[in-house]
C-alpha cells in the first residue's frame, strides 16, 4: 500500500514578502508555479502543505551596514556587552506604511484565489481548510513595530485578522529585544520586556492573539511566561543544546513551553539545525537534521509539543528538502526514525489545532 501524503501546517514562513501580490517589485506570483523560492499555491498542493503562518516582516533601511549599541526601552542605552551589529529601532510610519501594504496584497491574492486560499480566524475555519483543501493563511506580523504603545493598531489588525504577533523581530522595539544571529551564544542577550510590551502580552491574551516567542531574548522570554495565560509558543525555532545561537530554545525554554501546553515549531534554517552553526549553505545539511532536533524535543517536552515551522522563503534550508514539494520526503525521514503515524500528525498539524484552540478566541 503506498504511504498515504500527510498534510503540513507550518508555523512560519517569509513568503508575503517575496510575492507582493500585482506589485511592481513581485518576484512571482503565489498562484503560478515557480522555481524560485519555497512556497506557491501549485507547489504547496504538491508536497501536502496546507497552510501556515505567513509574516509580514518589515525590512531595517540599511541593516547590513548599521551597527549600532542597542537602545533599550525610554532610550537607555543597553550595556557595552550587548552591543551587537543588530539593526537598531525601526520607525513605526515605516513598519505601518509597509504592514498595511502588505495585508492588503494577502487580501487582495484571497479575493482573486476564487476560494482556493482564506485567511482564517477561528479555528473552526483552520479546519475547514484542512478537511476541504482550501489552503490555509494565518496572519502574523513578524516584530510588532507597527504597532503604538497605547496598542490602537493592535485593535485595528486583530479586526483585519491579524492572530499571531512577535513582539520582536532581532532588533529592539518599544516591547522589548530581540537576539542577534550569532553563534556560539546564550540567547541571554540583553533586559526583557518593556511596561508596554508587558501590557502587548495582556492584550494580546484578552484578544486572543499567539505570542510568537521566536527572536526574543531569554529575560523577554520569562517575562512572557510569567504574564501570558496562553500556551508558551515559538513558531519557528530548534533546540539550543544541539546548535547553540540564541534564536533556538535553551532546555529551560523548552521544559516552559511544555509546562504551559505549548509548542515548539522546528525551524528548517540550516544555520539553526547544525551543530556548527553555519548556516552558509557551504557544507550540505542532511534532511534528518530536523528530525535530530524534533526528536530531542519530543525527548524532553513530549511530542505534543513539537510542530513544524520551515522558515520557508525566509531562510537556507536543507537542500534535499528543496522547497515545499520536498515535504512527504522530509515525513519519510519521520516514519525512517521510528515516529508512528499518529505522532507524524500530531508534529504535522494536530498539535497546532489544539494550541490555537487554547489561544484564540472564537
Ligand atoms: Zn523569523
Amino acid at each position: 500500500m503506498p504511504e498515504k501524503t500527510v498534510k503540513v501546517f507550518d508555523g512560519h514562513n517569509d513568503t508575503l514578502t517575496k510575492i507582493r501580490h500585482g506589485g511592481p517589485n513581485a518576484q512571482r506570483s503565489f498562484l503560478e508555479r515557480s522555481e524560485k523560492g519555497h512556497i506557491d499555491l501549485p507547489r504547496a498542493r504538491e508536497g501536502g502543505l496546507a497552510g501556515g503562518f505567513f509574516a509580514i516582516f518589515t525590512s531595517s533601511p540599511n541593516y547590513e551596514r548599521v551597527v549600532d549599541p542597542l537602545v533599550g526601552a525610554d532610550g537607555q542605552t543597553v550595556p557595552e556587552a550587548w552591543s551587537v551589529p543588530l539593526p537598531p529601532k525601526l520607525d513605526r510610519r515605516i513598519a505601518t506604511s509597509w504592514t498595511l501594504s502588505v495585508m492588503s496584497d494577502l487580501f487582495r491574492l484571497e479575493a482573486e484565489s476564487d476560494g482556493a486560499i482564506s485567511v482564517v480566524r477561528t479555528t473552526a475555519e483552520l479546519r475547514r481548510c484542512l478537511s476541504d483543501g482550501t489552503f490555509a493563511v494565518i496572519l502574523h506580523i513578524e516584530g510588532a513595530e507597527a504597532i503604538d504603545s497605547k496598542l490602537e493598531a493592535l485593535d485595528v489588525f486583530y479586526e483585519a485578522g491579524l492572530r499571531s504577533l512577535g513582539p520582536v523581530w532581532s532588533r529592539p522595539t518599544i516591547f522589548g529585544h530581540g537576539v542577534p544571529f550569532d553563534f556560539p551564544r546564550s540567547p541571554d542577550t540583553g533586559p526583557g520586556l518593556t511596561a508596554a510590551g508587558r501590557r502587548l502580552v495582556e492584550r494580546c491574551n484578552k484578544l486572543g492573539i499567539l505570542i510568537d516567542l521566536s527572536h526574543l531574548n531569554l529575560k523577554g522570554f520569562w517575562d512572557v511566561s510569567a504574564i501570558s495565560q496562553a500556551p508558551l509558543v515559538a513558531t519557528h525555532a530548534c533546540a539550543w543544546s544541539l546548535s547553540q545561537t540564541p534564536r533556538n530554545l535553551t532546555d529551560e525554554q523548552l521544559d516552559a513551553i511544555g509546562e504551559s501546553g505549548g509548542l515548539v515549531g522546528i525551524n528548517y534554517a540550516v544555520g539553526f539545525l547544525r551543530a556548527d552553526g553555519d548556516g552558509s549553505g557551504e557544507f550540505k545539511t542532511p534532511l534528518t537534521e530536523i528530525v535530530r532536533h524534533a526528536t530531542y524535543v519530543a525527548d524532553r517536552i513530549g511530542v505534543e509539543h513539537v510542530a513544524l515551522g520551515s522558515d520557508f522563503d525566509g531562510a537556507r534550508i536543507p537542500e534535499d528538502l528543496g522547497d515545499a514539494t520536498g515535504l512527504p520526503r522530509l515525513i519519510k525521514a519521520f516514519r525512517d526514525a521510528g515516529f508512528a503515524e499518529q505522532d507524524i500528525e500530531l508534529i504535522a498539524f494536530r498539535n497546532w489545532l489544539r494550541v490555537l484552540d487554547q489561544t484564540w478566541r472564537e
